[in-house]
């Protein structure tokens, strides 16, 4: 019949479970990425043990060190707790990976375009993905697939090569260079 003394604890406990899931980086205030926890256990660089069931997600602004935060704001991961260099947060280093599958960051881009005056990357990526080679949610921090990171990498190189970036990205299948 004394059981009721737990009363007190439970309603704090409940307190506790329901703490709002803002999907807002901690620090920065972005909305961050959904991210599934593999990616968190296989980038990490610190003990796994203080994981908690998440959902995380990925922060992406450049100038903010949080790369993932669990969505009801208690916890947070920096770009010095992750095993490698994030792109995102990175943007002034060209030798920090943006294709974490096939090794490619905006200098081998930036080399390629030099030597050649073309960008195959995407092409070899995407055969790359067809070809089963991936493994975005493992290597990649942002969890999901390089693709957007890249093309967008090759525009802004050739932009600042000079070069026409419509005539100097190969694109699969599109054999005719005229008509301007
Ligand atoms: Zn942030």
């Amino acid at each position: 019949m004394s059981q009721n003394c737990c009363a007190p604890i439970l309603a704090g406990s409940k307190r506790k479970a329901v703490a709002p899931q803002t999907n807002r980086c901690v620090t920065c205030g972005q909305k961050g990425k959904k991210v599934d926890i593999i990616t968190l256990k296989a980038v990490l660089d610190v003990s796994l043990l203080a994981l908690c069931e998440g959902p995380y997600l990925f922060c992406p602004t450049a100038a903010c060190s949080v790369v993932y935060f669990a969505a009801d704001g208690l916890q947070s991961y920096t770009k010095e707790q992750i095993r490698v260099g994030v792109y995102q947060k990175e943007p002034g280093d060209e030798s920090v990976l943006v294709c974490y599958c096939f090794y490619h960051s905006p200098a081998t881009i930036r080399a390629e375009l030099l030597a050649t005056g073309r960008s195959t990357m995407v092409e070899e990526i995407e055969g790359g993905v067809k070809s089963g080679q991936c493994a975005c949610e493992l290597r990649n921090p942002q969890g999901s697939c390089c693709l957007g990171n890249v093309r967008a990498v090759a525009k802004r190189v050739m932009n600042e090569l000079g070069a026409p970036a419509t005539s100097t990205l190969i694109k699969r299948g599109s054999t005719s260079p005229g008509g301007q």
